[in-house]
This record gives C-alpha cells, sequence and structure tokens, in this order.
C-alpha cells in the first residue's frame, strides 16, 4: 500500500485552517466541502492518517455509518465496519482506493458494539480474507445467547409487555415475523476487548475504553496524542443513542449509560469522531448535552407519573420525540419500541433513586410517585 495521497486533510492542517471542524471536511481529492451532508459517499479524511467512509444502511432512520480507517505502517486498521451489505462493500472498496488500498490492507477490525451496522461487515470480509476481529468482552452473553438460538428480539418483547406496549408489541409481531429477527450475528470475534486494552499501531497508540449504555459491550479507542475520540454509537453528534437495545440487557442500562457518559466527561476532551454524524470539535460539548438530555427526561417522566400515567406505555405517550417533538403515535414501530423501553428504563432509574415507587401487576410494571 502507498503512503496516503496528501490530498486533503494534510494540505488542510497545514493551510490556513478549515472555518470549523464542525462543517468543514475535506475530502482526499483536496476540496473542501463546507457544510456538506455527513452521509456523501467517499474517504474523507479527519485528522493526519486518519479517515471517514461513510457507508450506507437499509434503514433511512440512521441514513449512514462511519467507518474511520486508521494508517498503521503500510497497512490499515479500521475501526467499525458497517453493515454486511454488497453495496457497502462496494462504497468501502471504491473508498479504499483514495489511500492505494484494498480490503487486502486491511490488518484487523475494531469494532465498538455488536449492532449489526458496526458488526457484520467485518464477520464477512473475515469469513473471505480471515482478517482478525476484535469487539467489546461484555458483548459476550448477547452473542452467546444468539449462538443458542436465541430470538434476538426475546428480551425487547418481554420489555414490552411489562412497559404494558401490547399495542406496539402486536404491530411489531406483525411487522417482523420471527424468522425475520435472525441476523447471522452470532459469530464471535477473534479477540475481546477488555477495558483498558491498548492497541499499538505505527506511531499510534489507541486505548479502548469499555463504555457501556447502549449495549453492554461497547468500547471507545482514544487517540491520546492525536486527540481523538472513535466514539461508536456512546456519543452522536445529532441523535441520542438508544439504550439496552440487545439480546441481553444489563438491569439497568440507563444508569450504565450515564455513568459511561461522565467517565468520558471526566477524561481530556477530544475531537469526535462518531460513528453516525459528521466529525465535531468538541466530544463534552456534546456529552454535556446528552447529559442535559437525561436529566430533563428523567424529570417529565417523573411529573408524568405525577399526572396519573401509570406504565412506561401511558409514559411515553405524555413525552415528545425526536427533535422535532413528535408525539409516540407518529414513530414508526421500531421507534416506538425504542421509546417505550427507554421510557422504561428512565422510570426504572427514577425508582431506584427513590423518586417512583414500582409494582408488577400481571406482568405490567406500574409506577407513582413515591
Ligand atoms: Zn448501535
Amino acid at each position: 500500500m502507498a503512503p496516503a495521497r496528501s490530498g486533503g486533510c494534510r494540505r488542510a492542517l497545514e493551510g490556513p485552517p478549515p472555518a470549523s471542524w464542525l462543517t468543514c471536511e475535506v475530502v482526499t481529492s483536496g476540496a473542501f466541502v463546507v457544510g456538506a451532508d455527513w452521509t456523501e459517499p467517499g474517504l474523507f479524511t479527519v485528522a493526519p492518517g486518519v479517515h471517514r467512509i461513510p457507508l450506507p444502511l437499509p434503514t433511512d432512520g440512521l441514513r449512514a455509518v462511519n467507518v474511520y480507517v486508521v494508517e498503521d505502517g503500510n497497512g490499515l486498521v479500521l475501526i467499525d465496519s458497517g453493515w454486511a451489505l454488497e453495496v457497502a462493500r462496494h462504497h468501502l472498496e471504491a473508498a479504499l482506493i483514495g489511500l492505494d488500498a484494498g480490503l487486502p490492507d486491511v490488518r484487523r477490525f475494531l469494532v465498538t458494539h455488536l449492532h449489526r451496522d458496526h458488526y457484520t461487515q467485518a464477520l464477512a470480509i473475515r469469513r473471505e480474507l480471515g482478517t482478525p476481529v476484535a469487539l467489546g468482552a461484555d458483548e459476550k452473553p448477547s452473542l452467546t445467547r444468539l449462538d443458542a438460538g436465541g430470538e434476538p428480539l426475546s428480551a425487547q418483547r418481554d420489555r414490552l409487555v411489562v412497559a404494558g406496549a401490547q399495542p406496539v408489541l402486536d404491530r411489531l409481531l406483525a411487522m417482523m415475523p420471527l424468522a425475520e429477527h435472525r441476523a447471522r450475528t452470532e459469530e464471535y470475534p477473534d479477540e475481546w476487548i477488555a477495558d483498558g486494552t491498548v492497541f499499538e499501531l505505527t506511531g499510534r497508540t489507541l486505548t479502548a475504553v469499555h463504555t457501556p449504555g447502549h449495549t453492554r459491550g461497547h468500547v471507545v479507542f482514544v487517540d491520546n496524542e492525536a486527540g481523538l475520540l472513535f466514539a461508536g454509537d456512546h456519543v452522536l453528534p445529532h441523535i441520542t443513542p438508544s439504550i439496552g437495545f440487545e439480546p441481553v440487557p444489563p438491569e439497568l442500562a440507563l444508569r450504565d449509560f450515564l455513568g459511561s457518559l461522565e467517565a468520558v466527561r471526566r477524561m481530556p476532551d477530544r475531537r469526535l469522531l462518531p460513528a453516525h454524524g459528521p466529525v465535531t470539535d468538541s466530544a463534552h460539548t456534546r456529552i454535556d448535552q446528552l447529559l442535559e438530555h437525561h436529566r430533563t427526561r428523567l424529570e417529565d417522566c417523573a411529573v408524568a407519573v405525577g399526572q396519573g400515567a401509570g406504565t412506561a406505555y401511558q409514559v411515553a405517550g405524555m413525552l415528545a420525540w425526536t427533535r422535532r417533538f413528535r408525539p409516540l403515535d407518529q414513530l414508526d414501530t421500531f421507534n416506538q419500541m425504542l421509546a417505550v423501553i427507554e421510557t422504561a428504563e428512565h422510570l426504572d432509574l427514577l425508582t431506584v433513586q427513590g423518586r417512583l415507587r414500582s409494582a408488577d401487576l400481571d406482568g405490567v410494571r406500574h409506577y407513582e410517585v413515591a
């Protein structure tokens, strides 16, 4: 593999600085793209030796996933891999040509979590080329559940029942017959990443930090020297990550998530390289917004219970969703499921904090102000 064509970033870093990393990225052809759509296909240099490749997804909700290419001597390390789709594979290979490289130059995949849009393309490429794949150690229970033939959404279905959201569950089942839930994500990685694992690359050190919440085994990768945070789905610039959407969710995924946000907030601030959305200057700025969002959300949930909403489904129906403040019934079924589960997470955390009391009645959890 030849060294990166120095089109974009190097010139940009040495020349006049872009107005803001938030709105300005540099394509390796050398052209500035100001305020460009982050899902636009291509190879975008975001720091010396680090490139962002957005890959398409089959769902329109998230639109794309960023794979980050880190140069490692005369090879490459990929952080996340995309969804195993032919079109995503094609985009990835096309973008790597910008580095005079191809998939055989990829030495390993470091994957932030087990969701299909991050993990499955690495598995597909490994089957073909033997490229080693590493994944957070605490994803093992979920992969083991899938490996044992467990139905991937069974935990979510159970939670919808407890949340009193039978209508959402009925729509979900009508929409997705059980067989279609099955996904080829059950294969184990070659390496389980423990918290604090150090990956020594040529001229660069990446440290894995365990950030449970989005999933229990989620990890981010920190490049201390370059001031970069490869955040996966832990910190996203435009949306709040879903919580505990995984085959084996922990008891209080929201508590884990808030703890992980605070842990990353205590580390030095770094540029945010998210899996969905554009690269921004400051991870801390976005973490503060996310923490504030969940503080407000906890208050709103407590108020809704005070006003008589008794189940997570009823509370979710009283809240506004998305940045456009839409009511629950205007979300698609899949997002209604995520919304109800997230509401249940907030209510259960309020219960643990002593602000609410809960009791299960006929399999449905009811809340009241403590
Ligand atoms: Zn995810």
